[in-house]
């Protein structure tokens, strides 16, 4: 294992390659045809730091972990040669090839061969080239409070294959790190991938400069969340024409989906899904929950509790008509998701029609069904699911188009408070912190 010289600073030890050109001594990457029809004419995404010259992508793997992995060999603590031991790491269930994998233009978003290169790239393994998965995939069995109390309700019954006795649901779920074909982002933008690179390369602060003096690499490995798939029932029936699919497209959020926090439907929604998922594989199909690690619509959590705040302590409280007014005040944008990319994950899982899609958004409902994909119902949220304090969520999000089966709410009910006020008990801060409006509402709803 290397330990960092302590000595002198690392830029005097050896010379920083601040950026390659395609012209440059020794550069030959592997060929990378993206779309390609067979794995041997596409080739593999070599992302690994170990042989520079044979690269073929921008970045580096393990998306937004890619720091904490420079962080650990700049501590010592990883050999920045290491070569994954990749046995027994196969995946649990096969999914695809599908028709949809081929093409340079249905996914552009993540390698549709990421969780076989093991089998399908061996011949570059065998010439000493590191090849890293991008997807993985495996097993579980999940236990969640809202499936037992769906069965102690009867609203679920175990069958002992999907549901088993003691409540547990029994999954096949895949990792997906995102891999971008620029052409291809750009093109699902409508930017020109000139700028789309110099965007990328400023807006980060410089931080990945192949992004402009590269162009002959069209792979770029972002530093970003991943998503996560859970599958529910007969995975061998996914790319087949009877398969009856129930899908959720999930965006991350760590406060309701974790932590159970009631300010959203976030959780409630989760788990509704997995109860319809459940439902849909106990009568022979496929539940399909996508969960992408996006949250606070993208923009991050340090901006999602500053506009809580912002919501509460505005004049007239926390009400649907101020919504989106205030996320964008503090973010410049409403939503930074941009479902375009959304759909290339379904596509992966060879999915042509969705029977059942457990969302009221509009965006990922358009998304979908402008990528290829046929959605037969649109499933929403019970009422009885809604947390107390979701209630300005759902009246803002329904008025501002997402979809509903009932009516709109009026604006005069937009207009009324539904948030519940700050309540900081008297002891728990100084009294210098609190500004007064937030302590008169506090003690009025108390
Ligand atoms: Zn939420």
């Amino acid at each position: 294992m290397p330990s960092p010289e302590k000595s002198q600073p690392e830029s005097m030890q050896r010379h920083i390659r601040l950026l390659s050109h395609p012209g440059d001594y020794g550069i030959d990457p592997v060929p990378l045809r993206w779309g390609a029809g067979t794995p041997a004419e596409r080739g593999p995404l070599i992302g690994t730091l170990g042989d520079p010259a044979r690269r073929n992508v921008i970045g580096s793997h393990s998306g937004s972990y890619t720091v904490y992995r420079a962080l650990a060999v700049a501590a010592g603590a990883l050999d920045p040669e290491h070569q994954a031991d990749l046995t027994d790491t196969r995946p649990t269930h096969t999914i695809g090839p599908f028709p949809q994998w081929h093409g340079p233009k249905r996914i552009v978003s993540l390698d549709p061969y990421g969780a076989i290169v093991q089998d399908v790239f061996r011949d570059y393994y065998a010439q000493g080239i590191d090849i890293r998965p991008t997807i993985a995939i495996t097993a579980a069995h999940l236990v969640l409070p809202e499936v037992s109390a769906a069965i102690a309700a009867g609203r679920l019954v175990p069958d002992g294959r999907v549901l088993l006795a003691d409540g547990e649901c029994v999954v096949t779920k895949a990792a997906i790190e995102p891999a971008w074909h620029l052409p291809g982002i750009a093109e699902r933008f409508g930017v020109n991938e000139g700028r789309l690179r110099r965007v990328l390369f400023e807006e980060t602060g410089g931080m990945f400069s192949e992004l402009v003096t590269r162009g002959d690499l069209e792979v770029f490995l972002p530093p970003i969340g991943g998503q996560t798939v859970y599958l529910f029932g007969d995975v061998s029936q996914l790319g087949t024409p009877h398969a009856r699919i129930t899908a959720r497209v999930h965006d991350e959020c760590n406060g309701s989906d974790v932590f159970g926090s009631d300010i959203c439907t976030c959780r409630p929604y989760l788990t509704h899904a997995v109860e319809e998922c459940i439902k849909g594989a106990q009568q022979g199909g496929v539940g399909v929950i996508i969960y992408f690690r996006k949250e606070g619509r993208a923009l991050g959590e340090v901006t999602k509790f500053l506009v809580y705040n912002a919501r509460k302590r505005q004049p007239g409280g926390d009400r649907a008509e101020r919504y989106f007014a205030r996320t964008e005040c503090v973010a410049g944008v409403q939503d930074m998701r941009f479902q375009e990319l959304m759909p290339d994950v379904l596509h992966w899982l060879g999915i042509s029609h969705i029977d059942r899609f457990v969302s009221m958004s509009n965006m990922k409902h358009d998304a979908v069904t402008a990528s290829g994909i046929t959605i037969g119902t649109r499933v929403k949220i019970p009422r009885e699911l809604i947390p107390k304090d979701a209630k300005v969520e759902m009246d803002a999000k329904v008025a501002a188009g997402y979809y509903t089966d009932s009516t709109l709410p009026a604006a005069s009910e937009l207009a009324e408070a539904k948030g519940r006020a700050y309540v900081i008990p008297p002891a728990a801060a100084p009294a210098s912190e609190l500004l007064p409006e937030d302590e008169a509402r506090g003690r009025e709803r108390a």
